[in-house]
This record gives C-alpha cells, structure tokens and sequence, in this order.
C-alpha cells in the first residue's frame, strides 16, 4: 500500500475524482488516502495561497499528490496553487502525453502519438519582474545549467524507460545565444550519453508549426518553460481534446498528478464532466508508484471504453459516438471493461519499472570567471544617442571607456542608424583599453560619477568571461 494525498478541488472536481477513484480502487490500486482541502474555500478564508499549513505536512510526508483543477477566484492578490506547489516541491518535470484516439475522438492527426516534457521551475517563470524606466519594463529570464541537466536527462531517461525512439530539443538559440544556448547545449552533451536515442533540435518557432502540422514527426519534444507551457495545450488540443489530457510534475522527492483542464465552474454538480484527464494523470501516478500493472489495466479499460462509443458529452459526436453518458456512468463502464483491451486502438503497456531514478545534480568544478567591464542602464529621455555618448564622456577613465550603447539590444552607438526607434532605456557598455584588466571597485567610480553628472543609472550588469569564453551577449548590429 502507498499512501497518496487527494485534493478534490473546486467546480467540477469532485465529481471527477470520486468516479477517478472509483475506477482506480476496482482495479485493485494499492492505495490508501489522504484527503486535504485546497481551492476556492481556502482562498476566500482568507489564505491566498489557498492551502494550509498542515496541508503541506501531508503532502510532504506523503510525497505524491493527486490533485483535481481548483478555481482561483477572480480579483488580485491570490496565488496560484500549481505555480506555489510546482515550484515549493521542487517539481522540475511536467510531462504530457499526447496520443490521438483516432477514430474514436474526431483529430486530424490520426498518427499523433507525442509527450511533451516541459522545464517547470525556471525561464520567465521566475516571475522577477521591474519597471526601469517610464517606458520600459522587464522580466529575468534564469536558466541553470542544473535545471538544464535534470530535465534533458529527465527526457532521455524517459524515452529509454517507455520504449520511445527520439527526443527533440526545442529552443530559441540563434537569437537567445547564453540562456537558450546553455539549453541547446547541455541537449547535446546528455544526448551523447543515450546513442540508442535519436536526437534532434529544432528552433522553437519551426518546429511549433511542424508539430502543429505534422505531430507524427516527433516522438519526445523536451523544452524550456514558456514555450513547453505553449506547446503542450497546442498538442492536446489537436490530439482531440484538451479535455482528455493528464499530466505528471515530478521534483527529486515529491510528483503531483493532475488533468491539464481547469475546474470548469459552469458544468459543476452536474454529472456532465469527463473525467478522463485527471483518470490519465491518474495512470501516470501508478506508474510512478510502480504499479504499472494496474496502470495498464485502468488504460486499457479507458481505451476500450472509448472504443466502444461510450463518450460524455465533450467527446460525444453524433454517428461515431454510441451513448452519452455522464461521469458517473462513464466511470461505470470503465469499471466493467477492466481486464479488456481495446480492439483498434493500441494497447496500453507500461515497463514494469517505470518509476524514473535519477541522479542528484552534481556541481561542476568552477570556471576561470574575469571580469571584463561593466553595463550601465540608463534612463535617459532624449532621443538622439550622439548625445547621451557626450554626456557619459566624464565617466571615461583610465580603467573604462564606453564601447557601445544599445537600445532595446540594437546598437545605436557608435554608427547607429537614424531610423531606429529608441525608448527611454540604455545599455552603456564600459571596457577597458585591450589588454587591460577590469576590477570590481571601478563599477563604484564610474556609479559614483554618474550621480555628479546627474544621469540616472537604473541597474549595471557585470560582464564576465568564463575560461575565456563571453558570458554576455553582443550588441545586435555589432
Ligand atoms: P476550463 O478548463 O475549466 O474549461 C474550459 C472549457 O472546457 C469549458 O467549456 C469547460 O466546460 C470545458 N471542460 C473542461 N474540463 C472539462 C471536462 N473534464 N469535461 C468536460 N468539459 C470540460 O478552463 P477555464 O474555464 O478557463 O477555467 C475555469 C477555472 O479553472 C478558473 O478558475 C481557472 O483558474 C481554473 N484552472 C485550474 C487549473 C488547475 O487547477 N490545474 C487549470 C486551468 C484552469
């Protein structure tokens, strides 16, 4: 027996895990259950984070949670509970298959048999955020090299375990050279370790269409947050429906199981919702217990289900549909086809250890870092950067010139071109003379001059070199 934590959520929640575990307990799950509330009540007690205290006690001790949507109420100041979990628990990997149940649930990709595995932690999704000037604000994107490492491995070891042939890489590298970069790069270091996997990078943009157009061309795609965030609703939806897809956030310790779909407020109480996303996030959760048997036993059963034209109302289609049922009766049927398979959609079969173990990230030796001069952000409402380059001349010394200024990344000085718009916000790069060594205590001198000559510096980025090697990006244009 493995104890689990259950959240039933708001909307129509309930109703989606009471049939889901109806289902997992005929099947004979090894489970035993602890129920926590999370959701809208929580929220609207007065606790934005919408879970309690002692709620995080159990899951923690529990480690894997199986969670139904939640509604987060309308208006500010509430956190979102996926945001705060993934990110408290460490849940570095969201995994979502996407198969298509063609011709059962109506897709144009009748081949499409995907899993998407997005990077959780990182990216834009930091959410650190400032405002520099009046016209410009901006959002860090951090990528790691350990938050690189985990999921690419999480990716490879992923396609070895469930028997897939190919893992592809998607980035945005030829315009994010250092954070997409680091990606693409540790995509092809691990990839190496793995010959029997075939591997391949596509940039992001392309390779969205491609997938968008030709899903069969791709096997396992592993990317960075936002862009997996993107990709993987645009692959459930065109497998059939967004409302059939579970989904896996697994961390080192903890893994939390749920279905892509939100709590849908306005089917609630109804016995209409379709409880086959949260029923795959389900199977995902058996397997990672290393109950596979029984996963592939609750899938198969689904599939036939399916197969047979039993369908609630959001996958019900006049002609190839048989009944519309609703949750409860869905659920039922589920029930009654355990221990079948389908007919013509391919079976369900999951390795017997498929619970993935991996190893702890290990910190790599450091780098020779040198630091090699200085970027002063200005806010500076003028238009023309000949001027601002006039105005930064005090701050030239012995140990810095101003090299470059960039606006929004173009380079506008020297020889910039007249046609390019320009906002309030300047990167004013400062170097020293070839040859010359930079040292920390000069960023001081150069700050502490533009106070005198009253040009307001919003924040300085460092530049380093590590082993030789930039570690800041050029201007474009330069
Ligand atoms: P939604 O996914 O709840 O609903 C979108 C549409 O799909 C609706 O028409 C709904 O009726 C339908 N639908 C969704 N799941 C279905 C199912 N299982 N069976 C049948 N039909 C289904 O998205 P929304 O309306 O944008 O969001 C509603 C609430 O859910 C919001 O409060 C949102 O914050 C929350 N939400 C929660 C999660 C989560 O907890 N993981 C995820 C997304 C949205």
């Amino acid at each position: 027996m493995t104890r689990i934590t259950v959240a039933k959520g708001d909307g129509i929640g309930p109703e989606i895990m009471d049939a889901t575990l109806a289902i997992l307990k005929a099947a004979g799950a090894a489970l035993e259950i602890d129920e926590i509330e999370v959701g809208e009540k929580v929220y609207l007690s007065g606790n934005t984070s919408g879970i309690a205290e002692d709620s995080w006690e159990i899951i923690r001790r529990n480690k894997v949670f199986l969670k139904a949507p939640i509604t987060t109420p309308q208006g500010g100041g509430y956190k979102s509970l996926n945001v705060t979990t993934r990110k408290f628990l460490g849940l570095y990997a969201n995994v979502r298959p996407c198969t298509a149940l063609s011709p059962f649930v109506q897709t144009k990709h009748p081949e499409m048999d995907i899993v998407i595995i997005r990077e959780n932690e990182e990216d834009l999704y930091a959410g650190i955020e400032h405002q520099q000037t009046d016209e410009v604000v901006q959002c860090l994107k951090l990528i790691s090299r350990p938050g690189c490492e985990k999921i690419i491995r999480y990716a490879f070891e992923y396609a070895k375990t469930y028997g897939r042939k190919k893992v592809t890489c998607f980035t945005k590298d030829n315009i994010m050279k250092q954070s997409d970069g680091l990606f693409h790069q540790v995509f092809d270091e691990i990839a190496k370790e793995y010959p029997e996997i075939e591997n391949e990078h596509w940039i992001i943009d392309i390779g969205a269409a491609k997938m968008a157009d030709t899903p069969e061309a791709f096997d396992v795609i592993v990317t960075l947050n936002l862009y997996g965030d993107v990709l993987s609703d645009v692959a459930a939806q065109i497998a059939g429906s967004v409302g059939l897809a579970g989904s896996a956030n697994i961390g080192e310790e903890c893994a939390m199981f749920e279905a892509i779909h939100g709590s849908a407020p306005r089917r609630a109480g109804q016995n209409m919702a379709n409880p086959s996303g949260l029923l795959h996030g389900a199977i995902m959760m058996l397997n990672h217990l290393g109950q596979n048997e029984i996963a592939e036993k609750v899938h198969n059963a689904w599939l036939k289900t399916i197969e047979d034209g039993v369908h609630t109302y959001d996958i019900y289609k006049e002609g190839s549909s048989k009944t519309k049922v609703g949750t409860k009766e869905f659920a039922e049927a589920v029930i009654n086809n355990l221990g079948e398979t389908p007919m013509r959609l391919k079976k369900a079969s999951y390795p017997k250890n498929a619970a993935l173990n991996l190893p702890k990230y290990s910190r790599k030796p450091a780098k020779n870092k040198e630091l090699v001069g200085v970027d002063l952000f200005v806010h500076w409402s003028g238009s023309d950067p000949k001027q601002l380059a006039e105005m930064l001349k005090p701050l030239n010394n012995g140990s810095a010139q101003l090299t470059m200024i960039t606006n929004r990344g173009i380079k506008v000085w020297p020889d910039g071109f007249s046609e390019t718009f320009c906002t309030d916000h300047w990167r004013c790069r400062f170097k020293p003379e070839s040859g010359k060594l930079f040292f920390k205590n000069k960023i001081i001198g150069l700050l502490s001059t533009a106070i005198d000559e009253k040009i307001d510096v919003v924040k300085t980025e460092n530049l380093y070199e590590f082993d030789g090697k930039a570690g800041y990006s050029l201007g474009q244009g330069q």
